[in-house]
């Protein structure tokens, strides 16, 4: 290679005394290491400069970086590690997709945006290697990189070749850096539809490790090198592209990735403005997969799903407890019901969507994971799962009753608190997850038993064998069966058979465009099946995206006390109405009159109504949620909630309702009677109730309360044990 800048060294001492002699004064006095600086800083010292950095980044930065040294060290600088020169913001010529980058591009200075998907440990790694001779003469060797040490081909001191003398590693004389490697992955969104993204390696060395955990966007300014791949000891014709990172920016705001320009949003604020109150709603649903006709329960479906894509607002208390604004919806239901259909639109459609099937996630499942030997080198590294790689998006999950068990109990919390925390093989990181759950489950014996009537879909949720306090975490549940109705059915079947027989061959599409969905799709509406118009999926994307961005609705009082007066509401309708005063389950709750409950308010169901009207005012731009959007929230959760026949919160939280759980109560209080002579010990029914998954704190409660009421009693003498009265 011809070296197209010879001058190299001298042409950066003059831009660092010219240009950046203040940076360097910080690198002097030890308060950096490196030097950052933007491209456009060197083209407008010197143009032909700059275009060389491009061409020949390896050999200018090298340069750069050994003017910098001895610049540093003639103005008196102690520093023992080698200072760095970072270059960042490039032109955008230089941007490339991870999956274009060929032989082209090897050792040009290339941009990338990609997001991280494994970290490694870190290795220190020798920049400065010190050698000595034999003679005792000592040569120090820049090296280049971490595939191999390169040794002195010649003493300078006695003036031997290598191999008739031996060299050896003067380790206290080197100079060390640190050494990371990390995978990236393109940016789902540029990624065709139905390819695997391209992925490659990349080494960050000094103040640049660290900087990324897996699930981190970036854009990376990197080089990219060859090493020859090996077949055992054997190299081959054949070569493997790494890349050695120069410098990142970390994304500032989300959703770059889409662009939304001027035009973009006259538009967006034009459909706003012209489709008063229930329209724009109506819109949007009907715009979310309109090749899946909408029964009325997929209707209800489809519209919390608009309002899944605009979500509520993340809140950060004073006391830096965080609430999530992410809605989280769970679809049960029978098979073929088009909850797979579904969920893959959903993941196309939502900026940042993921696609994860339960049976088949990788490695890393749904959080995150520690994989020994991650790079082949003996690292451990950090792989981020399907929650870190959607933050800031959408993760539908397929199938979810057949992740793991084990797995499971890691979602919780990366649900709830939207952070994976790791801690194995000697690294620990708390990765974000804030992304919304759209998950999809199929009951274990294929089908759901149709229950009907006052059957709670609690029943439904154990027939997918999903641990019961999942359930809680979901912001709304819906159960779509597949149940023969004959006009139902008949429009259905013409909905599908027009639509298969409108849609365009997929190779037909593919011949064309490269791509099956046409997400850069320039118009805002097209019209469907039914001859109704519903917007475009790009221009839904560039809607939502944003929406998100720009708009973070807080709720008046006005809002507030309507989702309170629902609340209480139907708090009362469950005590007026929903127990049977036959049973014995009323003399416990109605002792001390109507205002007295069991039912403890959780904040989730709150929660829940609040998010929901948020994400109701973003959609539609307020900045204030007012009451119409949260009679409109109400109006969403009071379907699946009744609909649900969920009948208290305790019923969510472990799939038992406080009436159930004090007929168990009561149950195990007869059978230990029975066993004891009449004596019930409290540590028995405790533990006989805890196996029944009934917590302590309810049974303590229901005893106390059997006590007031004059059920049982407690013997003198005898401190923790009861018996009926
Ligand atoms: P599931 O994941 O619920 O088992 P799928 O998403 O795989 O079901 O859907 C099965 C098939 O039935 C799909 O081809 C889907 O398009 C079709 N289908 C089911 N219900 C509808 C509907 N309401 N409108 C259009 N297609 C439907
Ligand atoms: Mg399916």
């Amino acid at each position: 290679m011809t070296l197209l800048a010879p001058d190299a060294k001298p042409r950066w001492r003059s831009f660092l005394e010219d240009v950046v002699s203040d940076e360097v004064q910080r690198i002097v006095s030890g308060q950096t290491n490196h030097l950052e600086l933007k491209f456009h800083q060197i083209q407008a010292f010197d143009p032909d400069f700059a275009d060389i950095l491009l061409l020949q980044p390896d050999h200018i930065l090298r340069e750069g970086s050994n003017a910098l040294r001895t610049y540093c060290m003639e103005m008196g600088s102690q520093q023992q590690t080698d200072p760095f020169i970072r270059v960042s913001n490039l032109p955008l010529d230089s941007r490339r997709v991870l999956r274009n980058v060929g032989h082209a591009d090897v050792q040009r200075l290339i941009s990338s945006e990609v997001i991280a998907t494994k970290v490694s440990e870190i290795k220190p790694r020798i920049n400065r290697a010190v050698f000595q001779c034999s003679c005792d003469y000592e040569t120090e060797i820049m090296q280049r990189d971490h595939t191999e040490l390169e040794e002195p081909l010649q003493c300078g001191g006695c003036g031997e070749r290598k191999g008739r003398v031996k060299f050896t590693l003067v380790k206290e004389k080197c100079s060390l850096v640190d050494n990371q490697k990390i995978e990236i992955q393109e940016i789902p969104e540029r990624v065709p539809s139905g390819a695997q993204p391209s992925s490659g390696m990349v080494i960050l060395e000094g103040d640049l490790v660290n900087r990324v955990l897996p699930g981190t966007r970036i854009i990376a300014n990197m080089v990219p090198q060859m090493h020859s791949e090996r077949k055992g000891t054997r190299k081959t014709p054949l070569f493997e592209i790494f890349y050695n990172m120069v410098s990142m920016e970390t994304e500032t705001e989300p959703f770059t990735e889409i662009n939304i320009d001027q035009e973009d949003i006259e538009k967006i604020l034009k459909l706003v403005n012209d489709h008063p109150e229930p329209e724009l709603l109506k819109l949007v649903t009907s715009s979310i997969a309109p090749s899946i006709f909408a029964t009325p329960g997929l209707y209800q479906v489809k519209r919390s799903l608009a309002l899944q894509l605009f979500g509520g607002v993340s809140r950060i208390s004073p006391d830096g407890t965080r609430t999530r604004g992410d809605i989280h919806i769970l679809l049960m239901g029978d098979p073929g019901v088009a909850k797979s259909q579904l969920l893959t639109y959903m993941s196309n459609l939502s900026p940042r969507g993921k696609f994860a099937s339960g049976g088949s996630v990788t490695s890393a499942g749904l959080t995150a994971a520690a994989v020994k030997d991650g790079f082949s080198d003996g690292r451990f590294a950090l792989e981020a799962g399907v929650l870190p790689l959607s933050d800031r998006g959408l993760a539908a999950i397929d199938e979810f009753d057949k992740i793991g068990k084990q797995e499971r109990s890691a979602i919780h919390p990366a649900m709830e608190q939207q952070k994976v925390r790791v801690a194995k093989g000697g690294i620990t990181a708390t990765l974000n997850s804030r992304c919304a759950v759209l998950a999809a489950a199929n009951p274990k014996s294929g089908r759901f038993e149709y229950r009907g009537g006052n059957a709670s879909i609690m029943q439904s949720f154990a027939e997918t064998d999903l641990e019961a306090p999942l359930a809680s975490r979901f912001d709304l549940i819906w159960l779509l069966s597949d149940i023969p109705d004959r006009g139902l059915d008949e429009r259905i079947a013409t909905h599908i058979i027009r639509n298969r027989a409108s849609g365009s061959s997929e190779l037909q599409i593919e011949d064309q465009m490269g791509s099956i969905v046409n997400i850069e799709s320039e118009e805002m509406t097209e019209t469907g099946l039914d001859d109704n118009d519903h917007l475009t999926t790009g221009f839904l994307r560039k809607y939502i995206a944003y929406a998100k961005k720009n708009i973070h609705p807080t709720i008046d009082t006005e809002a507030q006390s309507e989702i309170v007066k629902y609340y209480i509401q139907t708090r009362q309708n469950y005590q007026k109405g929903m127990i049977n005063p036959a049973t014995s389950d009323y003399s416990l709750n109605s002792s001390k009159g109507e205002n007295q409950t069991e039912i403890s308010v959780t904040a989730r169901a709150l929660e829940a109504l609040m998010r929901l009207t948020e994400a109701h005012a973003r959609m539609h731009l307020r900045e204030v949620a007012t009451i119409i959007d949260a009679k409109m929230a109400i109006s969403i959760f009071k379907h699946w909630r009744e609909e649900s026949n969920i009948r208290d919160e305790a019923e969510l939280q472990t799939g038992i309702s406080k009436a159930g759980q004090s007929s168990i109560v009561k149950q195990i209080m007869r059978e230990i009677s029975v066993e004891n002579d009449g004596k019930m010990p409290i540590s028995k029914i405790l533990d006989r109730a805890m196996l029944g998954g009934i917590d302590e704190a309810t049974v303590r409660t229901l005893v106390s309360k059997m006590q007031q009421n004059g059920i049982i009693y407690q013997p003198p003498n005898t401190p923790g044990t009861y018996e009926f009265v």
